[in-house]
């Protein structure tokens, strides 16, 4: 459904988190307001988080806190991995997991993204996505990542999954068959990590989907990152690998300049409170 998140006057933004629960921010202009085959897509001024995108009502990136989402998103698989150098972003339509990627010495940098009007809006709004975009490693293809995989003839290093919740366009992409394609486009040793979802609200997901997870993969893992404007404020993502397991790392290959992601958080990155543990068994 194409829910917008503006009130009637336009004055507000809000998203619910919880049919009792959300987050809201005061509009000081709406800067881009428009509706694509696929979603409605909001961008809005505030004054304290800036830029604020939102797709279907949902907030995706602010520009006051995106760094700590698409850090903890890029890093951790493409540090862990000794040599990434072609890498897979599904998603990421706003271009924060691309600028990171690009932060390694890739050959090549896939960005495999549904709507391209959400490139357009973001382009316009978001200063980081252009440089990204016309760096010579980008490879941008507008197009359904779940049918990217399937014809694709490329193997990845590193794949990485920036979707939307599990709602309209991205639903497939937190599927049992898309991983299950998903790592046949690996190459060996390859890495996969995917924004998982809230930590508080979505844990039936994430046990639901570590079943799966844990059939396919050696070491399927969860890990920790705040990210203050998404629901409740912690968020999970996985780390999928045959040959790596993160915990063991003991070298870490990180850009220089990075805001958040560094060894110490990447290592207490992986520690899960009890609650998570005993919910993924
Ligand atoms: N970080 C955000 C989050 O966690 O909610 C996601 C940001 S990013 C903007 C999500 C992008 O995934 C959107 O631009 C959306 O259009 C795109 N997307 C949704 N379904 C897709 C699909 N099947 N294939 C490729 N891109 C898809």
């Amino acid at each position: 459904m194409k829910r917008s998140s503006l009130n009637k006057g336009r004055t507000e933004a809000r998203e619910l988190q919880t049919p009792t629960s959300g987050i809201f921010f005061k509009v000081r202009k709406v800067l881009y307001d428009r509706t694509s085959a696929f979603q409605r897509i909001e961008i809005i001024e505030n004054g304290e988080y800036g830029r604020v995108l939102f797709l279907d009502g949902l907030v995706q990136t602010t520009e006051k806190d995106e760094f700590y989402y698409h850090e903890m998103l890029v890093h951790p698989a493409m540090a862990s991995h000794p040599a990434p150098r072609k890498v897979l972003i599904i998603g990421g339509g706003d271009g924060g997991a691309l600028r990171e990627v690009l932060k390694h010495p890739v050959e090549r940098a896939w960005m495999v993204e549904i709507d391209g009007r959400v490139i357009e809006a973001c382009r316009e709004h978001f200063d980081w996505l252009e440089p990204a975009l016309s760096d010579g490693r980008a490879e941008l293809f507008v197009g359904d990542g779940n049918v990217f995989i399937r014809e694709t003839k490329e193997k990845f290093d590193v794949i990485l999954v920036d979707s939307s919740d599990p709602v309209g366009p991205s639903t497939v992409l937190h599927e049992e068959g898309f991983y299950r394609k998903l790592r046949t486009r690996l190459r060996p040793g390859g890495i996969i990590a995917a924004q998982a979802g809230s930590l508080v609200l979505h844990q039936d997901q994430h046990a639901a989907k570590i079943r799966f997870l844990r059939r396919m993969f050696e070491h399927p893992r969860f890990y920790l990152g705040p990210v203050p404007t998404y629901p409740v404020g912690m968020w999970c993502y996985s780390f999928l690998s045959d040959a790596v397991d993160p915990t063991a790392k003991k070298v870490l290959r990180i850009p220089e300049g990075l805001m958040y992601y560094n060894p110490e958080v990447h290592r207490a990155a992986f520690a899960l409170p009890n609650f998570l543990k005993s919910k993924l068994g």
